[in-house]
C-alpha cells in the first residue's frame, strides 16, 4: 500500500527539529517500523521531521560512570560499539539479536523504544540495566527511569512534544554477569518472549538480580518476584529453577497466532532459567 501524503523535514539542528515537533509534526527515525504502519494507514502523520540525519542524537559515550547513548544511535552501531562490548556487554548482546542486518543498520534504539512494540527486544535489556530515558522537548528535559517508561502496548511515558533523546546506562566494577535470551519468532525475529538477567554474587550467593522481561504481556517489565526470590539464596541452578516460577506474577499473558498465554508461560520459564543460568556463569 502507499501512505497517505505527508510533507518531510530534515532539520538542520535538534532544537528546529523540536519546534516542529511541538507544532504537531511527527519524529522519524530509522522509518523500520513507522514506514510500514504509514503503509498499512495504521499511521496518518501530516508531517514528518526526520531525527535520522541529526548528529546531536548519534553518540555512544562513556562518562563518569555512565554510557550515554544518542537516541538516533543504530542496532548496528550499538551491536559493533567496542565500549558497549566491554563495558555494557548486555545492550551489545540483545543488538545482535534484533531482525537482520538491514533491519540494525536502519533502526535506532530511540525509535525502538519510543515505538514501544511489546515484542521488542532493547525494553528487556533496559529494564535489568536499571536504564534511565532521557526525554527532551522545546521546552526542557526530563530523565524517566525504565519502569517508569514502559507503560502498555505501544504506549510510554512520551508527551506528544517530547522525543527520546538519549538512553543512560550505567556501568559497573566488579564481576557482574549478564545474558540475554529470547524465543525467535521466525519471520521477524521479534521475541515471542525474551528475559534479560543481569546478577551478582557474593560468597555463593545471589547479591544482586535484576530481570526484565519482554513479549509475555503487554509492555515489557521487571520481574521483581523473581528478583526477591533469589536475593540472598545460592547461586545454583536450584534456586534459580524455583525463582523462575515467579516470572509472570501479576502480568496477563499476550496470546496471539505465535503462541498462547499458556505456551507462553511455558517459554517465559524457560527462558528466564536460560538467561539466570548464563548471566551466573559469566558473573564468576
Ligand atoms: P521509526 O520506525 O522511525 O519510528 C518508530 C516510532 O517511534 C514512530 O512513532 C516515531 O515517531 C517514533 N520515534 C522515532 N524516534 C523517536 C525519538 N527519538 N523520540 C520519540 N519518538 C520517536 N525490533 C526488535 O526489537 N526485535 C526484532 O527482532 C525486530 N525485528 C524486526 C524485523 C523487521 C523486518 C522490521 C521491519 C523491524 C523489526 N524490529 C525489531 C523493529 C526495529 O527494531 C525498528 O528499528 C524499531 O522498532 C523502530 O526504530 P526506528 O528507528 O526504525 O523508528
Amino acid at each position: 500500500m502507499i501512505t497517505n501524503p505527508f510533507d518531510y523535514t530534515a532539520p538542520a539542528s535538534l532544537s528546529e527539529a523540536l519546534a516542529l515537533i511541538a507544532g504537531g509534526a511527527k519524529p522519524l527515525a530509522g522509518g523500520m517500523s513507522l514506514i510500514p504502519m504509514m503503509k498499512l494507514r495504521l499511521a496518518s502523520p501530516e508531517h514528518l521531521v526526520d531525527l535520522g540525519r541529526l548528529p546531536e542524537l548519534n553518540y555512544i559515550r562513556d562518562e563518569g560512570g555512565e554510557i550515554h547513548i544518542g537516541a538516533g544511535t543504530t542496532h548496528y552501531d550499538i551491536e559493533s560499539s567496542p565500549l558497549l562490548r566491554g563495558k555494557c556487554p548486555l545492550l551489545h548482546e540483545t543488538a545482535t539479536c534484533i531482525g537482520d542486518i538491514q533491519v540494525r543498520n536502519r533502526g535506532t534504539i530511540g525509535g525502538s523504544i519510543a515505538h514501544a512494540d511489546p515484542a521488542a527486544d532493547y525494553p528487556a535489556a533496559l529494564q535489568a540495566l536499571e536504564a534511565k530515558i532521557v526525554l527532551r522537548s522545546s521546552s526542557g528535559e526530563r530523565v524517566v527511569p525504565t519502569t517508569e517508561f514502559f507503560l502498555d502496548t505501544f504506549t510510554t511515558a512520551l508527551e506528544p512534544n517530547e522525543i527520546v533523546s538519549e538512553i543512560v546506562v550505567p556501568t559497573e566494577p566488579g564481576l557482574t554477569g549478564t545474558s540475554y535470551k529470547k524465543f525467535y519468532q521466525p519471520a521477524s525475529g521479534f521475541a515471542v518472549v525474551g528475559v534479560a538477567a543481569r546478577v551478582r554474587q557474593e560468597g555463593g550467593k545471589f547479591s544482586l538480580v535484576r530481570v526484565g522481561v519482554t513479549g509475555y504481556a503487554g509492555s515489557s517489565y521487571r520481574a521483581v518476584s523473581v528478583e526477591e526470590a533469589l536475593l540472598g539464596k545460592p547461586a545454583n541452578a536450584e534456586s534459580i529453577k524455583a525463582a523462575a516460577a515467579h516470572a509472570a506474577e501479576g502480568r496477563d499473558a499476550n496470546s496471539d497466532l505465535h503462541a498462547s498465554a499458556a505456551y507462553r508461560g511455558g517459554l517465559l520459564v524457560t527462558y528466564m532459567i536460560r538467561a539466570l543460568t548464563s548471566a551466573l556463569e559469566r558473573s564468576s
